[in-house]
């Protein structure tokens, strides 16, 4: 339970009697992403207190007659839960946009739901989750290892902003700004949509990530620290620049100006890492004019993108257990998360998930 910035603890609460349209999930485990950091430093806009854990993938406990029909899964079903709960009547949502539904009050899904909105278990960090009548499911094999089945979610991120928004498809020259779990499955999904040049940048202190998004598919990687990246990737793309570029850094708003300076023109830029709502110093708005480029915001993803990633998944082809580096118990979320950070002296993670 969250109760403020930078305060989690344990608490029992009852478990929810189920209904006929919804139903009650095991958690197997929780995957925790750079929102997690964000909602644990007190910088998202959610009430507590609350439970966190939006990656949630579980077992199904109890189900509704109802639910259980509209779902097509049954007690005993493993399925990978979406984190926003739409509400299925607003524009969005009719428009089939349900990732930036606010139908139900501002951020709501699951790990941003209060517990003052019964009844409580909105969050996967913890044994048992309540699942909303609108919330999502999707089936998962029984036979994937937890720790990879989790990475659902960041693979789904891959799949929405690096394929999915930018229309990426063979003959694209795709260049992935940051190298952390988002970029990583940016890579493993351009890759799967059949991209014919991936490229990835990040810092001196990314060897590590780097090495790896090679072995996932990447054709070059950047140091940005010690390599000049307009002038690599002119090189790399015959002078023409990355037809996609997809931004996916933690906090540091520079990356967005440069995305200008490495793509082509008529390419694509999908912006997907979050600034702190800071502004982007030398952002050269004239570059977009004078390349037509086309921008994308990325928030969230959604039904298609996860469903592509829990294929990719389940058909083993990508070895995505490379990815990840830590599991953490209930009462281990704290380190869990500042792990996630970079906040831990001698100690990075790529991708990490809490097991109850
Ligand atoms: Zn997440
Ligand atoms: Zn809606």
């Amino acid at each position: 339970m969250q109760t403020g910035p930078r305060r989690l603890e344990l608490r029992e609460l009852p478990l929810p009697t189920v209904g006929d349209e919804d139903a009650l999930l095991r958690i197997e485990a929780c995957g925790i992403c750079g929102s997690d950091a964000e909602q644990y430093a007190g910088v998202l806009p959610v009430r507590f207190p609350l439970v966190p854990g939006h990656e949630p993938l579980g077992v199904i406990a109890a189900i509704g007659d109802r639910a259980a029909r509209r779902w097509g899964v049954d007690v005993g079903d493993r399925v990978a839960v979406e984190a926003l709960i739409p509400c299925g009547h607003c524009r969005a949502c009719l428009d089939g946009r349900y990732s930036i539904c606010r139908g139900r009050g501002g951020m709501f899904g699951h790990g941003y739901v209060p517990l003052a909105q019964p009844p409580g278990l909105w969050g996967a960090y913890a044994d048992y989750m309540y699942l909303d009548a609108f919330s999502i499911v999707h089936r998962m094999r029984a036979d994937v290892p937890a720790a990879v089945a989790v990475m659902f979610n960041p693979l789904g991120a891959g799949f929405r902003w690096a394929v999915e928004l930018p229309r990426t498809g063979p003959g694209d020259t795709v260049l992935v700004l940051g190298p952390g779990q988002r970029g990583l499955a940016s890579v493993i999904a351009a890759r799967a949509a059949g991209a014919d040049m991936i490229i990835v940048t990040g810092l001196a202190r990314d060897a590590r990530k780097l090495a790896l998004a090679r072995e996932l598919g990447a054709d070059h990687v950047i140091d940005v620290e010690h390599e000049d990246a307009r002038v690599r990737v002119k090189e790399l793309t015959g002078g023409r620049g990355a037809d996609v570029v997809v931004e996916v850094t933690a906090n540091s708003p520079e990356p967005v100006a440069e995305a200008l300076h490495h793509v082509a023109p008529g390419g694509r830029i999908v912006l997907a890492g979050v600034k702190g709502l800071r502004p982007v110093p030398d952002f050269v708005s004239d570059l977009a004019v004078l390349k037509e480029v086309t921008l994308i915001g990325a928030f969230g993803v959604t039904r298609a993108a996860y469903e592509a990633a829990i294929r990719l998944i389940e058909s083993g082809r990508v070895p995505l257990a490379k990815l990840h580096t830590h599991d953490f118990r209930l009462d281990q979320a704290e380190v869990a998360i500042q792990t996630l950070a970079g906040e831990v002296p001698g100690d990075a993670s790529i991708h990490s998930c809490l097991v109850p």
